[in-house]
């Protein structure tokens, strides 16, 4: 028997292959046959770039960390799931045993195993493919009418849940949220969730700002045709409580120094920037400015969010194409002139 798998080998190499499917899953493993498959920022590097930074390709790697579906097949000892049950997968598997596990940053472990990623070699594969063992203790389990689109956000609405635990407490903050990007859109709820009093969505173009309105912002900013637009925010030393950077636009930082208030903080959650910051500010008006990292128990956290209807990410998924439009799809997920969030559906032809 083979399945379906999405497999970059270079730089716009994108290829279906049929791969063996997994056998029997094995002690505390489940078998999940996948549904829904989210294209993330990572996934179009690596489509485009063969990656980033000093992460490179360098052997054919499944692609994808964004999926839900639903379990076909439970090993021995699997307690609390069965066959037919929805499931998110994370994927995330820190080891739980380096110094960093043992104190509790399991995000930061040393050998962290991340589907997808091409930062240990051999790579870690991804998580497009039709047919995936995974251990039980990545699957969690939804409620059996839970969208499985949607609950393939968790993933990345898990980041920004992690951003807000990192970023301290949020009530009645007023918050600033830079770039309109599936990230930014989420860090918008998220910290809506946590007790924002007023959240400002910043970006260049119209089309996303115009779905982080749909998903509830009251109030976005388009730098693009109101250059000028964040001018009374900059007022005095600054009237942002927090801001978090999700642009990774070297044009942001600068104006964000601007933009928080003292004492307030900076919390850079777009990845790959490299800029020169000046650095006289953050001193004199003492901001706290922090980095936030992938996530840990806010995975759960965020499926359980979708799974409740606690939040509806509908507005979010633009595009769903079948596994066998890969390509097709990538090169959507690329344009933000008319994307957001673009799935794969692997329970269609
Ligand atoms: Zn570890």
């Amino acid at each position: 028997m083979t399945m379906r798998a999405i497999v970059i080998h270079a730089p716009h190499d994108l290829r279906i292959e049929d791969r063996a499917s997994p056998g029997a899953p094995g002690a505390g493993e489940v078998r999940v046959a996948v549904a829904r498959g989210g294209i993330c920022g990572s996934d179009l590097h690596y489509y485009h770039h063969g990656g980033f930074g000093n992460v490179r390709l360098r052997e054919p790697m499944a692609l994808g960390h964004e999926v839900a579906g639903v379990v076909e097949a439970v090993g021995p000892g699997v307690a609390g799931l069965g066959p037919g049950d929805k499931v998110a997968v994370n994927p995330s598997r820190p080891c739980g045993d380096c110094a960093y596990c043992r104190e509790g940053l399991r995000n930061q472990c040393a050998e962290m195993r991340f589907n997808g990623s091409a930062m240990r070699f051999p790579h870690e594969q991804g998580l497009f493919q039709a047919l995936l063992t995974v251990p039980a203790t990545q699957a969690v389990r939804l409620a059996p009418g839970t969208d499985l689109a949607q609950a393939a956000c968790a993933e990345p609405l898990a980041v920004c849940l992690h951003a807000v635990r990192r970023a301290g407490r949020l009530l009645g903050a007023r918050v600033l949220v830079s770039g309109a990007g599936p990230i930014g859109c989420l860090m918008a709820l998220a910290a809506t969730r946590a007790g924002a009093q007023e959240v400002i969505v910043t970006d260049l173009a119209a089309a996303p700002l115009a779905i982080a309105r749909a998903l509830g912002v009251s109030r976005t900013i388009n730098l693009a045709t109101d250059p000028g637009g964040l001018e009374k925010l900059a007022a005095g030393k600054g009237t942002v409580d927090c801001l978090f950077e999700c642009s990774g636009a070297p044009a942001a930082f600068a104006s964000a120094l601007a933009l928080v208030r003292p004492q307030g903080r900076l919390m850079l959650v777009g990845l790959g920037a490299e800029v020169s910051l000046p650095l006289a500010a953050p001193v004199t008006k003492e901001l706290q400015i922090a980095g936030s990292f992938r996530f840990d128990a806010e995975f759960a956290l965020a499926a359980d969010l979708i799974d409740r209807g606690a939040v509806d990410l509908a507005p979010l998924i633009t595009h769903s194409l079948p596994a066998a439009r890969a390509a097709e799809a990538f090169e959507i997920a690329s344009d933000r002139s008319r994307a957001m969030k673009v799935q794969l559906d692997f329970t269609t032809d």
